[in-house]
């Protein structure tokens, strides 16, 4: 029987061997970016990937035609450990939050265990769940409630950035839409006949703008009209702007939410309109931490060398749909360096790293690390209960 050591060494050169074409994966999905809940290209290149190097594939899970689940069923009853992918990029500007180096990685460490447990009896099942439409889309909340994470005891994912951190906290996420209904009317001959829509919409902003000083510093409130009129010459009727609300704190979201419908109401008022707030009934709540299961991922990293930066202080906090993941079961979300320091994530220079050398690097060391705490969990029933055991209290 091989000690958890040596499948550890099997799983690296496994990865060692699998590089250059995880990262010809990468550079492919950068090259094709796809919007949430579209990412079919992405889907079947990784489920074909997945399938040729002996997991079990099956796609469409949970409803959802992009998602997918990979298997490499061990030999013996034991825990169900699941490395989550995303694959989804950004309007515009592609995949400038790297989610191509988060498919690469997940799956190739999926990969790299059902290559080196080929021959190996070993308890338990690994699962790559491919889950779409992080950006915007919660795939991983519908993902949830389809039951895709039925029976799986551990959750892992890295996620690229420029820093390695074990942990960083996210905010959970309130989405809301603002509708102002006016009334259109000729913007130069009849303008005291109509109600104007856009200035409802505008107002709303420098109400909420007025708002921020005094929430609290770690909220945050942002959002773009979506539909701000038609023409100069008709007074707008209608106009729509769509808002993140987000909080470290699931009750202040709630009193986030409380005072912009207070902002969207007053700006109907005043510009005699009336308002429409619509709120996105899923809502993505904050990272809980196992710092168990972390523990793991970075004694797996520094085995391979792969130095953790300290915390910078200067950037703020995201939001992922990784959230509810972690507050279902326990979960990690650490970061990976594929870009040097303060290169912000959703900016094209991100998109740029993210097929970089860097980027290469920090997904191999990444995957390594993802399989190698995957095994961890498969071979030592302390440290999954550990990890359960936090993840109650
Ligand atoms: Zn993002
Ligand atoms: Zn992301």
């Amino acid at each position: 029987m091989a000690t958890t050591d040596e499948l550890k060494t099997k799983v690296c050169r496994a990865l060692d061997a699998l590089a250059d074409e995880l990262e010809a994966i990468s550079h492919r999905l950068h090259a094709n970016p796809e919007l949430c809940y579209e990412e079919q290209k992405a889907a079947a290149w990784l489920t074909e990937f997945l399938e040729q190097k002996g997991l079990k594939v099956e796609r469409g899970v949970g409803g959802l035609p992009t998602a997918f689940r990979a298997t490499v069923p061990g030999s013996a009853p034991g825990p169900t450990i699941a490395i989550m992918a995303e694959y989804d990029a950004l309007p515009k500007i592609g995949h400038a939050c790297g989610h191509n180096v988060i498919a690469a990685s997940g799956c190739g460490a999926g990969a790299a265990l059902a290559v080196a447990l080929k021959t190996i009896p070993f308890p338990g099942t690994i699962q790559v769940i491919g889950t779409p439409a992080e950006e915007g889309g919660a795939g991983k909340v519908r993902l949830l409630e389809a039951g895709a994470f039925k029976g799986v005891e551990a959750a892992l994912m890295i996620h690229p950035r420029c820093g390695t951190q074990i942990w960083r906290p996210s905010l959970g996420i309130i989405k809301v839409k603002a509708e102002f209904h006016g009334k259109a009317a000729h913007a130069s001959s009849w303008p005291w006949r109509g109600a104007n829509a856009l200035n409802a919409v505008i107002q709303l902003f420098v109400g909420l703008d007025a708002m921020r000083q005094q929430l609290r510093p770690d909220a945050r409130v942002h959002g773009v009209i979506t539909h701000g009129g038609d023409k100069p010459n008709i007074i707008p009727e209608y106009t729509a702007a769509a808002f993140y609300l987000r909080s470290p704190n699931k009750e202040y979201l709630k009193e986030l939410l409380r005072r912009f419908e207070g902002c969207a109401q007053g700006a109907a008022t005043a510009t005699g309109c009336s308002v429409t707030v619509t709120v996105d009934p899923t809502m993505e709540e904050p990272l809980k931490p196992n710092f168990s299961l972390a523990a793991l991922f970075e004694k797996n990293l520094a085995r391979i060398d792969f130095p953790v930066d300290p915390e910078d202080t200067e950037a703020g906090y995201g939001s992922t749909d990784c959230g509810n993941v972690s507050q279902a079961i326990p979960t990690i979300h650490p970061y990976i360096r594929i870009a040097p320091n303060g290169v912000p994530g959703h900016s094209r220079e991100f998109a740029e790293w993210a097929k970089s050398p860097l980027a290469r690097t920090g997904m191999v060391a990444a995957a390594k690390a993802l399989a190698m705490t995957a095994l961890d969990l498969l071979a030592s029933p302390e440290e999954l209960r550990k990890a359960k055991e936090e993840f109650a209290r």
